[in-house]
């Protein structure tokens, strides 16, 4: 680890003008970033703690919560109003890491936290062009079993690697932001990019830009909502592929479906495909089925992670079933 400066800042406006005059790296949790320090991925000469920014689960005017940058990923998780209107969210969270991590991690961090492709930390014996643009990227012809089936390019096969950011794609989730220009706000799935020439940005952000929420909106029915997470171990360990979803059915017909999938893009992976294919139509296995299909029919697997293709398929027909009986 390289020597740096640490300056806590008390709320929004302050970390920016420091994190502005020392060109400095916002420190959440500092459960992901810590780590890339550790093993000299990341090499910032000054930190900015934000874990003073706003901490607070408010609920909003249209019937939504606002979540503060700052709210620890277990208190997101055991959140009352979180529990019972976006179950989904809960769940994806309580799917990753462990309760420690989950303690100390905070909003902000999770949404920034990079992705866990191993040449990417290796940066002894790998070429990664996430980590040095134009270097290379040994994992398209590596040990790719983890690694994308869609949205990659020939510059970046990484995942990412958040459960709570898929929730929250499949949610209809805003970010709030403040930089230097003043705040703005982006809708949560325009904030990850694919990797295309670029894989060394994760995400549209300003350079010093902070996020100070994110607001999930009002959406009645995430009230059927869940996560399912397949990965190689039962805890610990980051998704292979998994499936958030919420399901809105009147009689037999889906009326309304929100579906994103994790571990199988740069970014969290909203399925717009297999949403069309299924607004409007019955709630059988036969319809979960050619949704899948469509979803994964642009998929472009490596030499080890072939079997994502299935997974993807079979876990998002499983997960609307359980949704559909959840309401039949
Ligand atoms: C052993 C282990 C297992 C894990 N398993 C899982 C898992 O299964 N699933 C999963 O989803 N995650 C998993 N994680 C990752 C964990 O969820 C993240 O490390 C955590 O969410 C990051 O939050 P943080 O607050 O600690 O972020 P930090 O490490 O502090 O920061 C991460 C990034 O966010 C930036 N940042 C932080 N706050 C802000 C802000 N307000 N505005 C702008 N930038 C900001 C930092 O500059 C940094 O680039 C695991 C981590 C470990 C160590």
């Amino acid at each position: 680890m390289n020597p740096f400066s640490y300056a806590r800042a008390g709320d929004a406006v302050e970390a920016l003008r420091l994190g502005h005059r020392n060109a400095a790296t916002y420190l959440g949790g500092g459960t992901n970033l810590v780590d890339l320090m550790r093993e000299r991925v990341a090499r910032p000469d000054a930190l900015v703690d934000v874990t003073g920014l706003s901490a607070t689960i408010e609920e909003t005017e249209g019937g939504g919560l606002l979540i503060g940058a700052a709210v620890r990923n277990t208190a997101l998780a055991e959140h009352r109003a979180v529990r019972s209107r976006y179950p989904v969210l809960a769940r994806a969270i309580l799917a990753g890491a462990s309760a420690q991590i989950r303690n100390m991690a905070t909003v902000g961090g999770n949404l920034l936290q990079r992705t866990r492709c191993t040449y990417f930390y290796d940066t002894d014996g790998s070429r990664c062009n996430k980590r040095a643009r134009g270097s290379g990227c040994d994992a398209i012809e590596g040990l790719n079993r983890g690694h994308a089936i869609l949205g990659a390019s020939s510059a970046c096969v990484a995942t990412h690697p958040s459960d709570m950011c898929v929730a929250l794609a499949a949610l209809h989730t805003i970010v709030h932001l403040q930089g230097s220009g003043g705040a703005r706000t982006l809708p949560f799935g325009e904030l990850h990019r694919l990797p295309g020439d670029h894989p060394e940005l994760d995400t549209v952000l300003e350079p010093g830009e902070l996020i100070t929420a994110i607001e999930l909106l009002s959406l009645p029915f995430a009230s059927n909502s869940t996560y399912r997470k397949v990965r190689d171990r039962a805890s610990y360990a980051f998704a292979l592929v998994s499936v958030a979803a919420a399901l809105e059915m009147d009689g037999g017909r889906i009326t309304d479906v929100r579906i994103a999938l994790g571990g199988v893009a740069h970014k969290p992976w909203r399925a717009l495909k297999a949403e069309a294919a299924l607004r409007d139509g019955p709630a059988t296995e036969q319809s979960f089925r050619d949704a899948a299909i469509a979803e994964l029919a642009d998929a472009k697997p490596l030499r080890d992670n072939g079997f994502k293709v299935e997974l993807a398929k079979r876990v998002l027909v499983a997960v609307l079933g359980d949704l559909a009986g959840a309401v039949a």
